[in-house]
């Protein structure tokens, strides 16, 4: 009973399965925590020892049920009821009680069929024993359409504001769409270095791709549309950062991030994605998926973290390092923000899989050669807004910037330990600033490096 063996284990209907974890005699609840969101809804359980739930799930309506030995129900288990939101995505309501002496139930009414992943997270930072519920929707949205409706409606809303005709992504979208299903699938990961070498003009002619002396190819570049993945740090379990008067970088970058958006949002041929877009957890691994999964033409985390000393200010841009860091500095936020999934919570061996998935490739050195044009640009714009920690642009192992075939910055905006710092960050005009300046870095960026057409090199 006490062996540690750890297994994956699904809940499919009418099954009962345990966790094999550690076996307690007693836990009690330290807290409970609910994060609805589009993607999926988590449910966090924090108890002073571990314990080993049975789950199962049940259709028609659909529900979870878990049982929790070793729990006894209190005021804290029964908070969970009230935390669910009328407009969860995918809980309706949730029931506790106790099943029989020495366990606890929860029972979830579903919205929809969820794939429910149960897993649990050791001790880390403030946090205790965690048991984590992920319920993700068993239908699960295709990335591309959710990114049209999603540019849809903002389109729709910044129309609405300006009362005046806009460029309609959709159908550019769907125009694209069209013509690249005329062409070969493009998806491969082979072609990926190829496809960042067709969006630098400098290299169309390059007698290395034996594509460029097709007739009838296209060598300018081509107005397509745009992909700018726009990744707002850490959220949900994994709040980054927090500033001594209390302020949460998660917050502040969301808030940084949304801004950006907007700006972004008024550029013709241009959609946007946002890695998270209200405060829910996204792991590293599943921030570079999204991008990709879009086929993303920039990625731009956005972070505010804090320094080994209260005096630290300033802007930096980082992009990734194949070997080493640039300084010390850099390595040791690259660490931080790399500690982001176990201060969050991932499922290890769901983790392990993704980050596999993207591993450094023979096209990293062209993707670090665009980072470094495009963080150049953006570090630029940011000197003209506050002060910059570095002058240059740093490298580091970020696992976040591990997108082989999209040119990816982190920039830290201010450094949320510095008290001074920390209240520019919460100020909503020195947001815009930033934001500001991330715009501009980004369209000098594109003026520079005008994207080819897609599909050129397939
Ligand atoms: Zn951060």
């Amino acid at each position: 009973m006490r062996e540690r063996r750890r297994r994956v284990l699904k809940a499919v209907p009418g099954a009962l399965l345990a966790l094999d974890l550690p076996l307690a005699w007693a836990s009690s609840i330290v807290a409970v925590r609910v994060w609805p969101a589009r993607a999926y809804t988590r449910v966090t359980l924090e108890l002073d020892a571990p314990v080993r739930p049975t789950y199962f799930t049940v259709p028609e309506p659909h529900r979870l049920v878990v049982d929790l030995p070793g729990v006894e129900l209190d005021a804290t288990l029964r908070d969970l009821v009230a935390q669910v939101r009328a407009d969860d995505p995918y809980i309706a309501a949730v029931r506790v009680g106790q099943n029989r002496p020495g366990v606890a139930r929860l029972v979830f009414d579903l919205k929809v069929a969820v794939d429910a992943q149960v897993f649990a997270v050791t001790p880390v930072g403030d946090y205790r024993h965690r048991l984590v519920f992920d319920l993700y929707p068993e239908q699960a949205p295709d990335p591309l359409a959710a990114l049209i409706e999603q540019n849809r409606l903002m389109s729709e809303q910044a129309a609405a504001a300006r009362s005046s005709p806009a460029q309609d992504p959709l159908a550019a979208l769907i125009r694209e769409r069209e013509a690249s299903s005329a062409r070969s699938d493009r998806s491969g990961s082979p072609a990926a270095s190829q496809d960042l070498r067709s969006r630098e003009p400098g290299r169309t002619d390059s007698p290395r791709d034996p594509n460029r002396t097709e007739p009838g190819r296209a060598r300018a570049p081509v107005r397509r549309m745009i992909t700018v993945a726009i990744d707002p740090g850490h959220g949900g379990e994994d709040p980054g950062a927090i500033g001594p008067m209390g302020t949460m970088e998660k917050d502040v970058v969301l808030a940084i991030a949304m801004r950006l958006r907007e700006r972004l949002a008024a550029e013709p041929n241009l959609r946007i994605l946002m890695t998270r877009d209200s405060d829910y957890f996204v792991s590293l691994g599943a921030r570079v998926s999204k991008a990709r999964a879009v086929s993303a033409d920039l990625f731009v985390s956005i972070h505010a973290d804090a320094f080994v000393t209260p005096q630290a200010r300033g802007s930096s841009v980082f992009v990734l390092s194949e070997r080493g860091a640039s300084s010390v500095g850099a390595r040791w936020l690259a660490n931080q923000e790399n500690r982001s999934d176990q201060i969050g919570g991932v499922d290890a061996r769901r983790g392990d899989r993704e980050v596999a998935s993207v591993l450094i490739d023979l096209s990293t050195t062209a993707q670090i050669q665009h980072s470094r044009k495009l963080g150049t640009a953006v570090l630029g714009e940011l000197g003209a807004v506050g002060d910059l920690h570095k002058a240059g642009v740093e490298q580091a192992g970020f696992a976040v910037l591990r997108a082989p075939d999209i040119p990816s910055i982190l920039v830290e905006t201010a450094f949320i330990s510095n008290p001074d710092e920390e209240r520019k960050l919460a100020d909503p005009e020195y947001q815009q600033r930033l934001a500001d300046a991330l715009h501009k870095g980004i369209r000098e960026y594109f003026r520079r490096n005008p994207p080819a057409a897609r599909g050129q090199a397939t």
